[in-house]
């Protein structure tokens, strides 16, 4: 192995600091480092954060969305997509069923979709809070500050809000009716109102080099982030970016990786896009780091519609088999779901 990697693996574990150039170094580690990185994350994973593996129900409710983002299967300017919404009381009941699953945490999503009036949201958000014994996050785009205030209020507890990129300029390419700064307010916003925050980037984006992918994770590490959710990205043939090369399962482990050395703290889920790109990513990356995992608990009904990328692999199991699935995983990596 190259010891000029292991050793900037050692500092990484020991210290969690590291420059860009080191960083981009680890990314681009051939097979054997990589396993030593893998181990290394591991073993930062057991000691900070435990055996423990978070579960989280994921609801997608509404397919709709007013944005463009060129890499994404709901975008607006998508024809071939039979859009949906769940009612509030559909979304209240497939929550009240994650959570007779045993589900601790529901986490509702949804393209960016005006429809829902944050009075109406924060209405399903109090329902569940009142009906479960569980918490609620939320992962429903941009809102204003006087939204989020609301359904803080009502009871959300986390908001993730991924970022796509550090890169303001990539971030522009690929988003052509957001802004980044604007988007790193929400953040801001967000934590400043009491949630607990996450957010994350896509791997592997056209355009995005290995020391962008670098500038990335010193990016999440200096948010402080409670969540920090990443995948690889994955092209959809209807957007875009259909013909674009997709992201490597290989890199984005690495990257999961040295997202656990920066970060030990946070809680990492293993992404469902992932699992887009090889049957057992999910696993690969709770081994490299990872340990939460989003089962989908969307009505199987719907699922079809909610192909932000292809090659998710759920689109006929329910919510107890998604659940069950989990569970196993977790029990063959000798590993428990975390009560809390
Ligand atoms: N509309 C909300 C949440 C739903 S989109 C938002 O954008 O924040 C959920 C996530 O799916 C996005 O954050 C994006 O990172 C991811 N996604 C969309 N298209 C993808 C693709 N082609 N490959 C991988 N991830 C993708
Ligand atoms: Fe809409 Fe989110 Fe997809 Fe962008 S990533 S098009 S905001 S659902």
């Amino acid at each position: 192995m190259n010891s000029q990697k292991h050793e900037l693996i050692e500092r990484l574990e020991a210290t969690t600091s590291a420059s860009r150039e080191d960083l981009a170094a680890l990314l681009a580690a051939g097979p054997a480092e990589s396993e030593a990185l893998f181990a290394a994350a591991d073993r930062v994973r057991a000691t900070a954060v435990g055996a423990e593996v978070h579960l989280g129900a994921l609801i997608e409710f509404s397919n709709h969305c007013r944005r463009n983002c060129l890499y994404c299967g709901l975008r607006r300017g998508r024809r071939d997509l039979p859009r949906y919404r769940m009612a509030p009381g559909e979304i209240i009941a497939a929550a009240r069923a994650a959570a007779d699953l045993g589900y601790r945490t529901v986490v509702l999503q949804s393209g960016e979709d005006r429809a829902y009036t944050a009075e109406a949201l924060a209405e399903v958000v109090s329902a569940i809070k009142a009906e479960c014994d569980a918490a609620v996050t939320l992962s429903i785009g941009e809102r204003a500050q006087r939204e989020y205030a609301m359904l803080r209020r009502a009871g959300a507890d986390r908001y993730l809000l991924r970022i796509g990129t550090s890169a303001p300029k990539l971030y522009r390419d690929l988003h052509p009716d957001s802004d980044w700064h604007w988007r790193l307010m929400c953040i801001h916003a967000l934590r400043s109102l009491g949630y607990q925050v996450g957010s994350g980037v896509l791997i592997g984006l056209p355009g995005q080099t290995l020391e962008m992918l670098a500038d990335d994770l010193l990016f999440l590490q200096w948010l402080q982030l409670d969540v920090i959710g990443v995948g690889p990205f994955v092209p959809h043939p209807s957007t875009p970016l259909g013909g674009a090369p997709r992201g490597t399962l290989e890199l984005a482990l690495r990257f999961v990786a040295c997202l656990r050395l920066l970060c030990p703290q946070a809680l990492i889920p293993a992404t469902t896009a992932l699992g887009a790109l090889h049957p057992e990513g999910r696993r690969m990356a709770l081994q490299a780091g990872a340990e939460m995992l989003m089962p989908n608990a969307t009505p199987v009904r719907y699922r079809r519609c909610y192909p932000s990328y292809p090659g998710k692999t759920n689109l006929v199991e329910d919510a107890a088999q998604g659940r069950r699935r989990a569970e196993e995983m977790i029990a063959g990596l000798g590993r428990r779901v975390a009560r809390d």
